[in-house]
């Protein structure tokens, strides 16, 4: 079992109505904490909202109000690392090392340092998960139309040949030579841990900085809270029903990362049937487990992001047993099924509270 790694908090309800889905709800997450009450004593703050890796983020940073460890020049420092690793990191991009080694016919390819760690470590969680996580999934996405939104259901023999694409193990990285290299015919995409790796090092450079508390929203998917509240109190972060337009519940963190994965974040439906983007490698279709939303807690962002797409692609019985086996991993799981009730594991038992409006749904706990 892991260990508890959320500060013990007395629970707190709250309701929140975000609007129409899905830009709003990046906007009305990140608005959660924006509008909790200030405290006289705060520091210089500086926030921003910026359309970056495809999502919204909003930025919200405590530090000194002036020269360059300022608040307003770490917001800036941040946005500039963001746009940045976007343009190595997209998948579209033809100018990105993404795209770049995605079509270098199978030779290898010059990739940053960053490019190189966020690699090494996706991989790496690739192996820990068995392939419920496989960054080669890319082909399958884009057959499915997910990076363009032109959608389509690819019929059974084509998705057959998709999955004999996917393999994250085909995947070569030297990190000697800052190279990295794929069979010709397979593709990447970071999609499923670069926010979450970024959230990792923006941490890095506030703390290079000296600021103490920020919390950074990297979208709908992926928040690094650094340290607590300029009061000391911890970060209010909501935690979206997968079913409808408001938060079902609140975690309170400090100087953690979070990660969700949800079916509602990005999808499209026909003849009455939903398909989202997170695909499970296996089929090389929607991934369908039973679970509509996957929230994983650590002191990593990385592996925040990683995990809660891997868990949700295994569902809430193997997800379960894989936070069981892996207590050297260190993270937690708020788990949601179809059916609407909420599955959490020991670790999040003090910080994660019901909204009001939820205030009656089944909440497990899990040991
Ligand atoms: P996330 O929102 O972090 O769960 O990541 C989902 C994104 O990662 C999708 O938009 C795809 O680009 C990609 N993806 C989908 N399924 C998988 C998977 N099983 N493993 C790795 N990446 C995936
Ligand atoms: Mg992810």
């Amino acid at each position: 079992m892991s260990a508890p790694i959320l500060r013990s908090i007395g629970k707190t309800r709250m309701g929140c109505h975000a609007g129409h889905r899905p830009v709003a709800l990046a906007l009305a997450a990140s608005l959660l904490f924006l509008l909790l009450p200030g405290c006289s004593t705060e520091p210089e703050k500086a926030s921003s909202q910026i359309f970056a890796m495809d999502t919204v983020m909003s930025l919200t940073i405590y530090g000194t109000n002036s020269g360059s460890d300022s608040a307003q020049a770490a917001l800036e420092a941040a946005t500039s690392k963001i746009y940045l690793l976007q343009d190595q990191w997209s998948a579209t991009d033809q100018s990105s090392e993404i795209y770049t080694l995605n079509h270098a016919g199978g030779a290898w390819t010059a990739l940053s340092d960053s490019t190189v760690s966020l690699l090494t470590q996706a991989l790496d969680l690739c192996a820990k998960t068995d392939g419920a996580l496989d960054i080669t999934a890319y082909p399958a996405v884009s057959a499915w139309g997910f990076p363009t939104g032109e959608y389509r259901i690819p019929a059974p023999e084509e998705l057959e040949h998709l999955v004999s694409l996917i393999d994250y193990t085909a995947v070569e990285v030297d990190p000697q030579t800052s190279q990295g290299r794929l069979p010709d015919g397979m593709g990447m995409d970071l999609g499923a841990v670069a926010k979450g790796y970024t959230g990792d090092l923006l941490a890095q450079m506030m703390q290079t900085r000296g600021i103490q508390s920020a919390l950074l929203d990297l979208g709908q998917s992926s928040i690094q809270a650094i340290g607590a509240k300029p009061d000391g109190s911890p970060w209010r972060v909501g935690i979206q029903d997968p079913d409808g337009d408001s938060y079902l519940g609140v975690l309170e963190i400090s100087d953690l990362a979070i990660g969700t994965s949800g079916g509602y974040q990005r999808f499209f439906e026909q003849d009455g049937q939903r398909y989202w983007h997170i695909l499970d490698p296996s089929t090389a279709a929607p991934a369908r487990s039973g679970l509509t939303s996957v929230t994983v807690v650590s002191p990593s962002g990385v592996l925040c992001d990683g995990l809660s797409t891997a868990l949700f692609v295994m569902g809430l019985e193997k997800g379960a047993d894989f936070w069981r086996a892996h207590a050297e991993l260190n993270f937690d799981v708020i788990f949601i099924s179809d059916d609407g009730s909420i599955s959490i594991t020991a670790g999040l038992k003090d910080a994660f509270s019901l909204a009001q409006d939820d205030a009656s749904r089944e909440v497990t706990v899990l040991t």
